[in-house]
């Protein structure tokens, strides 16, 4: 197999021929078809994120067919079209666990960063994790589900039922979140980097009721705000943005420091909640809602060994929607 390896945190990705792996018991290997590229990968790049496997080959949107099946996987089959997320494996028997917040687990993998990823022509996954996908659409097309689309959608669900929902940091969740939230009848406003007009434009081509640059005040106040950049300069804004009893929802892994802010802004009720991972049950619940939806997906594709390319890529802003990896 080959793969984008990280060896040490703030070097390039490099092309590296690795031994074939077979999958061990519970375990399959995966032919990868697509890989999306997340902002995750790039906190794993920069060192930003605690204790990574190294080396590790990183990328947790993962989309390819069953080549190996090992003992005693159930459900599975070979050749099947399959989806592995950020959450690898958990441990099933912490409070999080059987409290059916695996999400938070005591002792987690997490695909490319704590085991390995799809940044590969070939990936091995614990079964219990991968999401059958079926047949309806492209490769490509899925992998920005399997976690700008996962985690856009838990972040949704806690943001709340409130109809004018803000978005902050309009990427690969966003653009999907403001189709969900459209779908669902809500009104999107989407805020992105002061100035940037088009990706503004793109925000109102995928359904929002309104865009515009992330110090600007939406022209109501709104019921909820989730924050998918990772400034936490926007919390405050966010904050100030959302009505009385109006919740702000935090998604990203990481987040630069969140300035100090005056009380009042947090003051009559207003919620400031994180979101961490996915649940297993996020993942069933939106994968089978997205064809529904209908939910198009805007995608750059780069060859396998342009991963590098594909991450300067997504640190400059230089493309809307999700970069998505073909080996
Ligand atoms: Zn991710
Ligand atoms: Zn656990």
């Amino acid at each position: 197999m080959r793969a984008m390896v990280l060896n040490r945190p703030g070097a390039a990705l490099e092309w590296t021929e690795l031994a074939d792996r077979q999958p061990g018991p519970g375990e399959i290997r995966v032919a990868v078809a697509a890989c999306g590229v997340c902002r995750t990968d790039l906190h794993v790049l920069d060192g930003e994120l605690p204790d990574p496997k190294l080396p590790i080959i990183p990328g947790h949107e993962i989309v390819g067919r069953i080549d190996a099946v090992g003992a005693g996987v159930e459900g599975l089959r070979l050749g099947e079209r399959v989806g592995i997320p950020w959450l690898g494996h958990t441990c099933g028997v912490c409070p999080y666990c059987i409290g059916r917040q695996e999400n938070l687990c005591d002792r987690p993998l997490f695909t490319g960063y704590t085991r390995d990823g799809g940044f590969a022509t070939a990936a091995i996954a614990d079964a219990r994790f991968a999401f059958p996908l079926g047949e309806v659409g492209s490769d490509v097309a899925l992998a920005p589900l399997l976690c700008a689309g996962l985690i856009g959608w838990r972040s949704l669900v806690i943001a709340g039922e409130g109809k004018s929902l803000g978005l902050y940091g309009f990427g690969a969740a966003a653009h999907i979140v403001a189709q969900v939230a459209a779908w669902q009848g809500r009104s999107v406003f989407a805020f992105t980097r002061p100035g940037d007009l088009t990706t503004q434009a793109f925000a109102r081509r995928l359904g929002a009721t309104w865009a515009g640059g992330s110090d600007e005040m939406p022209p109501k106040p709104l019921d909820a705000a989730i924050i998918y950049a990772f400034v936490g300069d926007l919390v405050p804004l966010a904050l100030r943005a959302v009505r009385k009893g109006g919740r702000v929802v935090c998604a990203g892994i990481h987040m630069s420091d969140i300035p100090g802010f005056p009380y009042r802004l947090l003051w009559e009720e207003r919620q400031l909640v994180s979101v961490a991972n996915l649940t297993r049950q996020d993942g069933i619940d939106f994968l089978a809602l997205a064809p529904e939806i209908g939910i198009v997906t805007e995608t750059t594709t780069y060859p396998l060994d342009r991963a590098n390319q594909a991450l300067a890529d997504l640190r400059a802003g230089r493309f809307d929607g999700a970069a998505v990896l073909v080996p």
